[in-house]
């Protein structure tokens, strides 16, 4: 059986976290894993620990800055050449399960197309299950996937002002 497609979207808090939860679940199992993080350029608590986890790597695409802004060139270009190494990846079946995290938001701010995205997951590798994760999914993807799990924000202390804090958000 060909491996699944899962999106993980929604305001709620949780999403890369499942992620990384399936990732180690994967690991234990024997299987190897590529996260791969979009947007995200900063050192994030689970970077520190992920690369010495046997049979996980995590690399980052992202330069962390443009979210309030407009991305520049530079995102632009970290993205696609994430998208690009990724698409090599999913082809080459070397990693079974394949996490491209906050890719919803690089489609969103039109870093690449939801097309593209969608394109390179069809290549994939038959044993190649792939996790995309990030608010707003593309209804495409949605359509496209196998799986789809919306995190429903029911409370977020983050309308209290409490920001992102150590080891429970970065
Ligand atoms: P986690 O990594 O904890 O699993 P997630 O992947 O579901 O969370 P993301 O959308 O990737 O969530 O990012 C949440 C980040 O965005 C947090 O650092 C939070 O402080 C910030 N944030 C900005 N706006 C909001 C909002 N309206 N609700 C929740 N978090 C928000
Ligand atoms: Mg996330």
């Amino acid at each position: 059986m060909r491996g699944m497609v899962h999106v993980y979207t929604g305001n709620g808090k949780g999403k890369t976290t499942a992620a990384i939860g399936l990732a180690i679940r994967s690991a234990g199992a024997g299987k190897s894993v590529y996260i791969g993080q979009f947007i995200k350029g900063m050192e994030y608590s689970e970077l520190k620990i992920i690369n010495r986890i046997q049979g996980i790597t995590l690399v980052q695409y992202g330069r962390d800055c443009f979210i309030k802004g407009e991305p520049e060139t530079e995102d632009i270009k970290a993205a696609r050449d994430g998208l690009n190494e990724i698409g090599k990846i999913l082809k080459n079946g070397k990693y079974d399960l394949v996490i491209l995290d906050e890719a919803n938001i690089a489609t969103y701010y039109k870093l690449f197309s939801v097309n593209e995205l969608i394109r390179v997951i069809e290549k994939r590798a038959d044993n190649v299950e792939v996790v995309v994760t990030g608010r707003k999914a593309d209804d495409k993807l949605i359509k496209y996937a196998d799986l789809v799990t919306n995190m429903e924000e029911v409370k977020h202390y983050y309308h209290k002002g409490i920001k992102a804090r150590k080891g429970i958000e970065n």
